[in-house]
């Protein structure tokens, strides 16, 4: 594994067009959050526009600091703020004005509150249904401290896929990850949703932070072992400095070689798999294609 300069595959096109700028109109209208302007994620265009499906757009609720300090996220850490009742509902209405057809909702960890926030995420589920159900919901939430009350709340609200990240191998949770995350508590999330729910589950891991081939192959091992329907595979990228360091670009044709790996051996739904590849990317898409078809 070497460090090197940023490859030719990782350059950017920024997002343009009609209906990128309707979508942003609507979300300040609002005063709404997505990780895709707040991370400047790549994929806005292709996502948002969902030329060959529906459409899909992810949503950051409560607030946009987290109690927790990831070394790979640019998200501050401290200083949240309370929580704002009436985001479910504004959530719900952004999402039919700008007609949006599968909704990525996400949020910061909110260890500070009582209930983690996991009320508030089951309520914003439920407004986007109660006014169309034929909207697909997936919830990317945190681990709840593997509280299962908290993450029944999820499933009880009924979204269409649970996902819940766990970002690296098993060797790699530290220091990729804040310390009160780990391998073994994620991996207990997802089986939780699997034998609790017909609910599609999904994680996702960042390439480029360290690990061996070996450690990913055991990894889509595990999570396949406590069956995970959907997985995805992206570059880490170094959000600033301070950040932990890319310890390697991987290459298309490995991402690609891994796709099969994911699918072929292992079975899942899909992997979607490449260097621009977010955990929500052309969710929607893919999720018509290769789950419902
Ligand atoms: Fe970022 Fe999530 Fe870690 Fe918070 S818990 S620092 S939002 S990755
Ligand atoms: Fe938004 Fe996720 Fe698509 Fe990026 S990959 S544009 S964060 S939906």
């Amino acid at each position: 594994m070497s460090r090197a300069r940023k490859p030719d595959w990782l350059k950017m096109r920024p997002p343009s067009g009609e209906r990128f700028t309707d979508i942003k109109q609507s979300l300040r209208e609002r005063d709404l959050h997505t990780v895709c302007e707040e991370a400047n994620c790549p994929n806005m265009g292709e996502c948002w526009s969902g030329r060959s499906g529906p459409g899909t757009a992810t949503f950051m609720l409560m607030g946009d600091r987290c109690s927790r300090g990831c070394n790979f996220c640019d998200v501050e850490t401290g200083g949240m703020e309370p929580l704002d009742p009436d985001e479910p509902t504004n959530v719900a209405d952004a999402v039919a004005d700008i007609g949006l057809e599968y909704v990525v909702l996400t949020s910061v960890d909110r260890d500070d509150l009582d209930g983690q926030g996991a009320d508030h995420f089951a309520r914003t589920v439920r407004a986007i249904k109660d006014r169309d159900s034929s909207i697909r919901v997936e919830c990317l939430i945190p681990d709840f401290q593997g509280d299962s009350t908290l993450v029944r709340g999820i499933i009880d609200a009924g979204p269409d896929v649970i996902a819940h990240n766990v970002e690296t191998v098993a060797r790699r949770q530290f220091p990729v990850r804040d310390r009160r995350a780990g391998y073994d508590l994620s991996l207990s999330v997802l089986d939780q949703v699997d034998r609790e729910s017909d609910i599609y589950t999904k994680t996702s891991l960042m390439l480029g932070v360290g690990e061996y081939d070996h450690e990913v192959y055991q990894a889509l091992s595990d999570l396949r072992e406590v069956g995970v329907d959907i997985v995805t595979l992206g570059q880490y990228l170094q959000p600033s400095r301070s950040h932990l360091a890319v310890t390697e670009y991987v290459h298309p044709q490995k991402f690609e070689t891994w796709r099969r790996v994911a699918e072929d051996e292992f079975d899942f739904r899909y992997c979607a798999s490449g260097p621009m590849v977010r955990s929500s990317y052309k969710a929607g898409e893919l999720f018509v294609d290769a789950v419902l078809d």
